[in-house]
């Protein structure tokens, strides 16, 4: 059997991950002979790391917390979503040499929430909490589905205002802090913080979600998040985790890679399953 193509995923911490499972999944299914390790690369040795992953032989790479604003810096050119994100998720070596950068979440996100949840996103009011690489990705496909509001709240203000007029381009956003939000009500709110990875949770207004409104933590693990246990005790008709995010987030990654899209659903239910 020929050598398999290297692919690998950075972060930091990266000891959570599942996307080395599911890229081997993905290949299993696809009959791809890719091999896929987990690395944890912090901030200051990515821009090496990178280097070093692709000079010696790495096909591809996936960047998780808090590097995917670095990635966007780092690639040689940058796809559509990931120029307009300014963060990238997935680096792809080009049959030229050169590294392209894409942004995978959004697409994810989106893919999860309506195809694979069945939540409405055009005419609702979302929340997004968190300012960071995730929601970058995520804003401008939220977008497209036309909701009524999108409002970004965030610990460091200025960063949720920034990101309002950056992607004002794409419609009319809304950056404020938590304590803006405490009079308003949404439909569907997005925790895309880091804050589950420690257990702590932002500070949120007890009637911040609106009857029959939906949770969705990025974050995702064995047990339910601090965020998906808080929708459940406010009332939430849905509360979920970011697995079926993750997974759809990385058969596109998978896609723009190997050329082949995975089948997802039945991964997603396996997963489920071992939780
Ligand atoms: P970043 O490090 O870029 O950003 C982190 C964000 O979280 C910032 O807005 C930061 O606020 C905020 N934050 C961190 N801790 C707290 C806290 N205790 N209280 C309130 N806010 C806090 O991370 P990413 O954007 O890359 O990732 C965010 C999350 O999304 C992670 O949990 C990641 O695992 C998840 N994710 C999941 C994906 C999936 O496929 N399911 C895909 C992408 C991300 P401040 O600016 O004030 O520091």
């Amino acid at each position: 059997m020929n050598t398999p193509d290297h692919y690998a995923v950075f972060g930091h911490p990266i000891n959570h991950s599942k996307s080395p499972r599911i890229h081997r999944l993905f290949a299993e299914q696809t009959q791809q002979n890719i091999s896929y390790d987990a690395q944890d690369i912090p901030p200051e040795s990515f821009k090496n790391a990178i280097k070093s992953f692709f000079s010696s032989g790495g096909k591809g790479l996936n960047c998780t917390v808090p590097l995917k604003e670095l990635a966007w810096q780092q690639a040689d050119s940058l796809s559509e979503r990931a120029q307009l994100s300014k963060a990238v998720n997935t680096l792809a070596l080009q049959g030229n040499g050169s590294i392209l950068g894409d942004n995978t979440d959004g697409l994810g996100l989106v893919a999860d929430l309506t195809i694979n949840h069945s939540i409405t996103l055009s005419n609702s009011r979302i929340l997004i909490l968190g300012a960071g690489g995730a929601s970058r990705g995520i804003i401008a496909p939220l977008m497209e589905k036309l909701p009524k509001e999108l409002v970004i709240a965030n610990r460091t203000v200025d960063k949720a205002i920034t990101l309002g007029i950056e992607f004002s381009q794409v419609g009319d956003i809304t950056g404020c802090s938590y304590e803006e939000t405490k009079n308003k009500q949404f439909d569907l709110i997005i925790n895309a913080t880091s804050a589950s990875l420690t257990g702590d949770l932002p500070p949120l207004a007890d009637n911040l979600l609106a009857p029959n409104g939906c949770c969705y933590d990025l974050a995702y693990g064995n047990l339910p998040t601090a965020f998906v246990k808080w929708g459940l005790s406010h009332g939430a008709e849905k509360s979920l985790d970011g697995l079926g995010m993750l997974v759809e987030q990385a058969a596109e990654a998978f896609y723009i890679w190997r050329g082949i899209r995975p089948e997802t659903r039945k991964i997603i239910d396996l997963l489920n399953s071992e939780r």
